[in-house]
């Protein structure tokens, strides 16, 4: 389906910031590791491989370059200097021969793109392909690796690793419309933050789960077919959150998001359509011993919690049963209250934010709803609707409520 075009404004704001940024408009940063010298072997920082080799450019001058034409590159930090596989980092102007000006010119800065020589090809890390360019910066002895490419081709790669592909082209549609928008707000405040980073959005599930390309030809498909369309709500892209199972839980109700700053999210309806995904509703189980070992662990500096645990329950929760506390009992009239968070970072058994705890026996028992934040779209959730005929517009509609589509366009 093609979207009505009068429902489409062209989002000019965004661009206009990029382009005060003076960065390509449609290039996205993405992270793909950072950390420093303490953590890799031999001081190695990063291995990338590609066929036919690479072009090393200064990134501030992209006259200072050489041409390596082995198919592996290996950056190493020893004492604060960056070397390109196993030489020091030097990198003169290829239309220069003369030495005095070699010398003049050679690049300084430890900050490095890295392009493949061949224009079709891609760089490999870590396992994964990657279109684009890697950009790496160094600071003594730590680094930030980053990959810069079109936005499309990111949300492509986004959609390979946040969707399914075997689900479809309309339900793709959605997906690939919501991964975009999540992207330009993301990189949106990332721009505008005082304090600049090397980059605009994070691989992880922190941001958006990202491993590079792939050749899934229904995700390509749905990317074209929503080409550069996001959601916008008073001329912004809206903060586009999503989960796998919503499990029936009303964000509306749900504590943890400013809804006067992104009203689409305040969806004041349930969905019960992911009731086939198998998190809809879940119960897990954890020894009490494990259980108690983790929380004196943690809390030993806050609660003398004596003998064995007696009891584990949740005594606060937001409206849509969010747990805020649980409180915890030991012996002898002890008690220790954790945060909902505490809980959820702790015991990776707890699959979302609304569960209950209880101690049955030698086990500590979770029976929850949905897994992830319960805000926005529920994958599992569209994926019914879709399904069930309706078109992935209307399902956008659904899950993030007052929202207008919009066009970026390149100005
Ligand atoms: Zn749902």
């Amino acid at each position: 389906m093609i979207i009505n075009t009068k429902n489409i404004v062209s989002c000019v704001l965004l661009l206009l910031c990029m382009h005060a940024m003076r960065l390509d408009a449609f290039i996205v940063r993405v992270c793909i590791d950072e950390g420093d010298t303490t953590c890799c072997p031999d001081n190695t920082i990063v291995t990338l491989r590609c066929k036919g080799g690479f072009i090393v450019e200064d990134y501030q001058n992209a006259k200072i370059k050489k041409s390596i034409t082995k198919d592996t590159l290996k950056l190493t930090l020893i004492a604060g200097d960056l070397h390109i596989n196993g030489k020091k980092y030097f990198l003169d102007c290829e239309e220069t021969r003369n030495d005095e000006q070699k010398k003049e010119i050679h690049a300084t800065s430890p900050y490095i793109r890295i392009k493949p020589i061949k224009e079709d090809a891609c760089i490999g890390w870590n396992g994964n392909r990657y279109d684009g360019d890697f950009v790496c910066a160094c600071d003594h002895d730590s680094y930030v690796l980053t990959n810069w490419l079109d936005s499309e081709l990111y949300v492509a790669a986004v959609l390979n690793a946040e969707s399914y592909g075997k689900w479809g082209l309309e339900v793709n549609k959605a997906f690939a419309i919501m991964c975009r928008t999540y992207l330009m707000h993301t990189l949106l405040e990332a721009r505008s933050r005082k304090k600049k980073k090397w980059y605009d959005i994070k691989c992880t599930n922190a941001h958006q789960t990202y491993n590079g390309t792939h050749d899934c030809e229904i995700i390509w498909q749905a990317v074209a077919g929503t080409s550069h369309i996001i959601m916008g709500h008073k001329g912004k892209p809206i903060l586009a959150m999503y989960d796998v199972c919503c499990g029936g839980v009303i964000p509306a109700y749900h504590e943890g998001i400013n809804f006067v700053q992104e009203p689409c999210l305040a969806r004041r309806y349930g969905c019960d359509y992911c009731s086939e995904c198998k998190l809809y509703r879940w119960r897990a189980t954890c020894s009490v011993a494990n259980f108690e070992q983790r929380i004196k662990k943690e809390l030993a500096k806050q609660y003398d919690l004596k003998g064995s645990i007696q009891s584990a329950t949740v005594s606060k929760a937001d409206a849509a049963g969010g747990v805020k506390e649980v409180l915890i009992k030991g012996n002898k009239g002890t008690l220790a209250r954790v945060t909902g968070k505490q809980m959820y970072s702790w015991f990776k058994q707890i699959k979302s934010q609304v569960y209950t705890v209880k101690k049955e026996g030698d086990e500590i028992v979770f029976e929850g709803k949905g897994y992830g934040h319960h805000f926005g779209l529920c994958q599992w959730g569209a994926r019914s609707l879709i399904r069930d005929g309706k078109s992935y517009k209307d399902t956008l509609h659904f899950y993030y409520p007052g929202i207008t589509f919009m066009k970026i366009e390149v100005i």
